[in-house]
């Protein structure tokens, strides 16, 4: 069939730009023009594009198997599995595919928990206001946000929201049938918004003496991207349940739900599954992302650069106080909250070559891979002031025409 219709579903809102080819922080647009990526996929390209050693180790796993079913035994997923468990509070992984099927199983996880102790009457989990958990129903549900909901039908059970940062209203909310409450430690779509340790800390105290699960949605936060491998380590507070995607495969769809033995007690063969979840290619990459990440010193240089950037996009603000109201986030996790409409500066920074992503709040997020050096920041950052200076004249010669 042909139709007007576009035959990719009109879904999105593009932008004009495509891409060929990528070299660590560079891509080359079909303009022909070269492009300092800064929204790295939104948080998936931790470690850039085409990085050597991630192209040799999917490389070579594509030669050997591709899937096999969870059905049989997976070598690399118990691999990947036991160094996610080394390296955080989790006793247990289950492999995904995203970010929201991630959060699905973290959901199931939650529910089946107090099921599995006799309680199936708590199934309700709290979560924020500005928070983002994907785009299946439930995670639609769990983000409460009513322009993604809208005209999707009945809203799916099981949702408490509360503001953010209201720890009274939080408190307020728990009851009999509350199960667990969900969490970004910083959120992202909703503007790059961190959650002080103090409230983190709130959050786990709430949570111990109601019989809580505590579920950290980490799938932006995480894979080194706030300057630890987790963001929740900067507070010392540990979840019960983590989700984990966008750069645990640097751009190869893979996700993860980590958990403590105690929370995945009732996660038993047959009550959760996935076809591709965990495949050979995908715990390949999960796997070379961590060779690079786990390295010595890795992510104390990922701290080092983002406390460069972060400096550098504060002096963004002092010089172009007409254009940005703040700069914010932690580590490479980091924003511009715009004067003007947040996507006239993203379009504007594009054209002078940088690329960067939109949140809510009308931030501008600045979303470096984890690889970058002095000089490409300051390359970004001469391409701000440039874009700023670019709108201001604009706005001269519309005032004029005007
Ligand atoms: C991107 C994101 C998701 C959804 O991930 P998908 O892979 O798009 O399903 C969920 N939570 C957070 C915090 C995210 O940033």
């Amino acid at each position: 069939m042909s139709t007007d219709f576009p035959a990719v579903m009109p879904t999105y809102a593009r932008a004009e730009v495509g891409f060929e080819r990528g070299e660590g922080p560079y891509l080359w647009g079909t303009d022909g023009k070269r492009y300092l990526d800064f929204a790295c996929g939104i948080a998936v390209t931790g470690l850039g594009h085409a990085h050597p050693h991630l192209v040799a180790q999917v490389g070579a796993q594509m030669h050997k198997v591709w899937h096999t079913s969870n059905i049989f035994p997976i070598p690399q997923q118990q691999r990947l599995a036991e160094r996610l468990v080394a390296a955080t509070f989790a006793d247990t992984v289950f492999f995904a595919n995203s970010g929201a099927e991630a959060n699905e199983c973290g959901i199931k996880l939650v529910r089946k928990y107090h099921a599995h102790h006799g309680n199936p009457q708590r199934y309700r989990i709290i979560t924020f206001e500005g928070a983002f958990h994907g785009r299946t129903l439930a995670t639609l549900a769990a983000g409460g946000q009513q322009k993604y909901l809208e005209g999707f039908g009945p809203r799916v059970e099981g949702f408490d929201q509360v503001p953010f940062g209201d720890h009274k209203a939080l408190e307020a909310a728990i009851g009999p049938e509350t199960a667990g409450i969900l969490i970004e430690p910083i959120q992202g779509e909703g503007g790059i918004r961190p959650v002080p340790t103090q409230c983190l800390k709130g959050v786990r105290e709430l949570c111990d003496r109601h019989g809580l699960l505590l579920f950290f949605d980490e799938i932006q936060t995480g894979m080194g991207r706030s300057g630890k491998l987790f963001a929740h380590e900067w507070s010392g507070v540990s979840p019960d349940v983590m989700s984990v995607a966008k750069a645990l495969g640097n751009g190869f769809p893979v996700g993860a739900c980590l958990a403590t033995a105690k929370a995945a007690a009732g996660m038993t063969a047959g009550t959760h599954g996935s076809t591709y979840g965990g495949n050979p290619l995908a715990m390949s990459a999960g796997n070379a992302v961590l060779d690079v990440m786990l390295a010595p010193g890795f992510l104390e240089n990922v701290e080092r650069i983002a406390g460069h950037l972060k400096q550098q996009l504060a002096g963004l603000v002092s010089r172009n106080p007409d254009m940005f109201e703040d700069a914010r986030g932690s580590g490479l996790l980091l924003g511009l909250k715009c004067k003007g409409p947040n996507q006239d500066m993203i379009l504007a920074v594009r054209k002078q070559g940088l690329l960067t992503a939109g949140a809510g709040d009308n931030v501008m997020r600045i979303l470096a891979p984890l690889i970058v050096t002095a000089e490409h920041v300051s390359e970004a950052v001469e391409k701000i002031d440039a874009a700023c200076a670019d709108l201001r004249a604009n706005a001269a010669a519309a005032r004029k025409a005007g």
